[in-house]
């Protein structure tokens, strides 16, 4: 038996809860217990929250 794959998921971890959370789309994730959406950062590539001023991970302004 082959399992087909196709679609990959992908997870990220919450930086505010650190749950493991699954990626809806390229570049969004919803985290249940935060109850946010979590982007990545363009500067640094971490994870922030959607409406957060300031990446948590390298401080740039969004
Ligand atoms: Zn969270
Ligand atoms: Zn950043």
């Amino acid at each position: 038996m082959e399992e087909k794959t196709t679609q990959e998921k992908r997870t990220c971890r919450c930086p505010y809860c650190d749950a493991e959370v699954e990626c809806i789309e390229e570049l969004s994730a919803v985290c249940g217990p935060c109850s946010i959406t979590i982007v990545t950062c363009e500067k640094c590539g971490g994870n922030m929250r959607q409406d957060a001023e300031v990446c948590p991970e390298c401080g740039e302004r969004h």
